[in-house]
């Protein structure tokens, strides 16, 4: 199903920092922020006990935005050309990393619906192709894969396929047939991602969500003629689990089995980036985990990959802030 004709070079993956203005309630709270996006690549902190404490302030990465940017700019400047690459039958993944409550949730809806709005707009434009758009959504959590599309409850099942890679058995696929009707899905899997965490008494910080579009092209001239070539290819946007999860378990040592056991799709997609960033040299370790085996296909060799790093901007969650700016860091 995944089979891009890939851009003809390997990709560098896209490393986004988006730092999030400060609540009302965080003000409220007398909360402080002491980041600051000082240029349009590196991002500071700026806090004279943390200076004196040897860590690094500054750090750089291919954009950086502020807590005033909007989801529009950061789509428009950062991830627009990967989401529509597409169309053209390239393979690609945006994700939004980040600890619970650093803004994931807020930038990925935007990006999705920014995504989706300009892929139609690209499909009406070009009548001389005609496409077929698909939808399927899904979550996983424990290292269980659920289906976001149906009221079934049942773990999905990978498969290898000779062909086609890694398949998810019985994952609901929808062929959309306008923008309403992809609103109308995307309303389903929220309220299936809200069962889902009812019936486990947890927040969606522990799982991961992939809404999958995928889109197929031919040219209408060789249509029936038995000649016409199909392209197809997925665009994948990923709302990670809470990184501080996958961070506390580095951390503590004795502990990081269990860790492991909470997010080991977290930290599997920790080192396979971290491979991928380095040129692919040598094995890489997709099969260690549900997250990766399924995004394998679009993540690195010709797929296009961005990552937009959410940052809480308080004081008081320094610690986790860095953590995410250090897996941002090994990624670019
Ligand atoms: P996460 O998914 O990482 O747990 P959310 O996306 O749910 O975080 O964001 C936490 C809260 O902050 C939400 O109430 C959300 O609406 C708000 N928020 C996040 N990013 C922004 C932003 N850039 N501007 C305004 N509000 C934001
Ligand atoms: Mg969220």
């Amino acid at each position: 199903k995944l089979q891009g004709i890939g851009s003809g070079k390997e990709e560098k993956i896209l490393v986004l920092v988006r730092l999030r203005p400060l609540s009302e309630k965080e003000i409220a709270r007398s909360e402080v922020a002491d980041w600051e996006c000082i240029n349009p690549t590196t991002i500071l902190y700026r806090n004279s006990l943390q200076e004196r404490s040897g860590l690094p302030t500054a750090y750089s990465f291919d954009r950086v935005f502020r807590g005033d940017c909007t989801t529009r700019e950061i789509y428009d400047e950062g991830t627009k050309d990967i989401a529509l690459s597409v169309v053209g039958g390239i393979n690609s993944t945006i994700f939004a990393y980040g600890q619970t409550s650093s803004g994931k949730t807020y930038t990925m809806n935007g990006i999705t619906e920014y995504a989706v709005a300009d892929i139609y707009d690209y499909i009406l434009r070009h009548e001389e192709r005609a496409f077929a758009l698909k939808f399927s959504a899904m979550e996983i959590y424990n290292e269980v894969v659920r289906d976001l599309l149906s009221t079934d409850n049942t773990p999905l099942r990978l498969m290898d396929d000779p062909e086609k890679g890694t398949i998810i058995e019985k994952l609901t696929e929808e062929t959309l047939r306008d923008r309403n009707h992809l609103k109308e899905l995307l309303s389903i899997c929220a309220a299936q991602r809200q069962i889902g965490e009812t019936l486990l008494n947890e927040t969606s910080s522990r799982s991961h969500q992939i809404l999958r579009l995928t889109i197929e092209s031919s040219a209408r001239e060789f249509l029936g003629k038995g000649n016409s070539t199909t392209l197809a290819a997925s665009v994948n946007f990923v709302d990670l689990a809470g990184s501080e999860r996958a961070s506390q378990a580095l951390s503590v040592g004795q502990r990081l089995k269990e860790g492991c056991h909470i997010n080991r799709s977290l930290l599997t997609l920790g080192t396979v980036i971290r491979k991928l960033s380095k040129g692919r040299q040598g094995h890489v370790n997709y099969r260690d985990s549900k997250l990766t085996r399924i995004l394998q296909p679009a993540l690195g060799g010709n797929a296009r990959t961005a990552i937009i790093c959410n940052l809480n901007p308080t004081r008081s969650h320094v610690d986790q802030s860095r953590n995410t700016l250090l897996f941002a860091s090994c990624a670019k």
